[in-house]
């Protein structure tokens, strides 16, 4: 198959490349062409100087010294506007991620009632460590009244008025005395997100430094709040990852098999979806249909989430959410909420491929909503694997193409498989530091974007 320059461009990853491709000769768009057909992206977004904050607006700054506009109609400044939209978009990411970590400590509140339609506590070492971090006492307690104790606790982290939010003391003192000086430690992770909106309305926080101060509280409430609390509670209810083998790419479809990718980000549903899949009555039924198996892989977070829990290959990062489907190969695609592309619904029209969505949070056009809810997880999952299975039949084997492009890798480096390489304490680490043969630790974290060319596995995947 020929690949333009233009494609060329996009990826340095020959998988792309041939889906792109593909794309091209199906007469199919996908977000490098939307992004193509933007440009030129407006200035004043791109700057951040454009406010819409109040019905006086929409205003904007003239980035040019000797024209144009340089004050909104209220009298903000372009240095008052950037600092309220970027502290805005802090207050949406926040607010995405923390409300993951509710949602699991929601789910680990059902499971200690004795509701949660599947779960159950894998990890009990882990469950009596955060315990101990909240005060909670364990003696005497099964360890569902300990998990029902713990999930309490991290739920009111949410809306608490004061701080301090219990894990951010795991930062150095030295640390949260910055904080503390600073007037950034922050107090419920909520409460954080809300003082965004209320500082940023129309005549209230008008001073650049103080909204960022802002954005870097709510931040930190995220990141030592919400997002941790995500973290800790799912290791709790699904184990914690240890370095495991696997594979990722688009490569991972398989041509003979059932193919349902899990998209999104939480992994209360992607992991009673892989129980599913299991069903003997499922392998049977995909049997029947003439498929060989059920092939689960991930994509994006949740994909994450199980390729480091169960090695559940991955078959792709952000941007080749649509080249999976352009395989022709997928008989469902399955999302919960976060980094799914509104695109899926139209494109997933092209084939027989079922754009299922789950979280009432997160509707899609063109997608078929099957609710789920932690009391019937595993019923719902079932419920879903069964219309990928059945979906099997209709597959066009002509109009399939799967590159074939994977790669081996090793995952699920969790804080404890860290600390147990290094025989249980970080100093052998610190040692190298400190001897100048390690320089420093870096944690790259974050998403790609068709603005910078696409890396995929195993060529500096972002
Ligand atoms: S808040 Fe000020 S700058 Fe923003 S839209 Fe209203 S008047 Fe314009």
């Amino acid at each position: 198959m020929a690949v333009s320059d233009k494609i060329l461009k996009r990826s340095i990853d020959p998988s792309v490349h041939q889906m792109l491709a593909r794309a091209e000769e199906l007469g199919l768009e996908t977000a490098w062409d939307r992004y193509e057909a933007m440009l030129p992206e407006c200035g004043f977004g791109e700057l951040g100087v454009c406010c819409r904050n109040c019905n006086m607006g929409p205003c904007r700054i003239s980035p040019f010294e000797d024209a144009g506009p340089k004050r909104g109609v209220c009298g903000a400044t372009a240095d008052i506007i950037v600092a309220r939209n970027l502290i805005r978009m802090i207050a949406a990411g926040a607010a995405a991620h923390s409300d993951h970590g509710r949602d699991l400590a929601h789910t680990m509140l059902l499971t200690a009632e004795g509701k949660g339609g599947g779960y159950e506590i894998r990890d009990e070492q882990k469950l009596q460590a955060l315990a101990a971090e909240y005060n909670i006492s364990t003696e005497g307690r099964s360890k569902e009244e300990t998990a029902l104790a713990l999930a309490r606790a991290v739920y009111a982290e949410f809306g608490k008025q004061e701080g301090p939010i219990q894990f951010s003391r795991r930062a150095p003192q030295k640390r949260v005395g910055l904080w503390q000086k600073l007037g950034i430690d922050p107090r419920g992770v909520d409460r954080e997100i809300v003082e965004i909106m209320h500082r940023t309305h129309i005549g209230v926080d008008n001073d650049p430094v103080n909204l960022i101060l802002q954005g870097l509280r709510a931040a930190i409430a995220d990141g030592w709040g919400g997002s941790m609390i995500a973290t800790e509670i799912s290791d709790v209810l699904f184990g914690t990852p240890k370095p495991t083998r696997s594979l990722a790419n688009l490569g991972v479809l398989k041509a003979d098999e059932v193919n349902i990718i899990v998209h999104g980000h939480e992994p209360t549903l992607s992991e009673m979806i892989v129980a599913a899949s299991r069903d003997a009555e499922m392998l049977a039924l995909a049997t029947k249909l003439g498929a060989k198996g059920i092939n689960v892989v991930g994509l994006c977070c949740t994909g994450n989430e199980v390729l480091m829990r169960h090695g559940i290959p991955l078959a792709g990062n952000f941007l080749q959410q649509e080249l999976a489907v352009i395989t022709g190969a997928v008989e469902a695609i399955i999302v919960d909420v976060q980094c799914i592309m509104p695109a899926l619904g139209n494109l997933t029209g092209c084939f027989h491929t079922k754009f299922i969505s789950t979280s009432p949070k997160a509707k899609f056009p063109g997608a078929t909503h099957i609710e789920f809810h932690e009391e019937q997880a595993y019923d719902i999952a079932k419920e879903i694997v069964r219309l990928a299975v059945e979906n099997y039949r209709w597959r066009k084997p002509g109009q399939v193409v799967i590159p074939n492009d994977k790669v081996e890798c090793l995952v699920g480096f969790s804080t404890e498989a860290i600390l147990a390489a290094l025989g249980g304490s970080l100093d052998p680490l610190l040692e190298q530091i400190k001897s100048g043969a390690i320089k420093g630790i870096a944690g790259v974290v974050g998403c790609n974007n068709p603005k910078v060319q696409h890396r995929g596995p195993g060529r500096g995947w972002t």
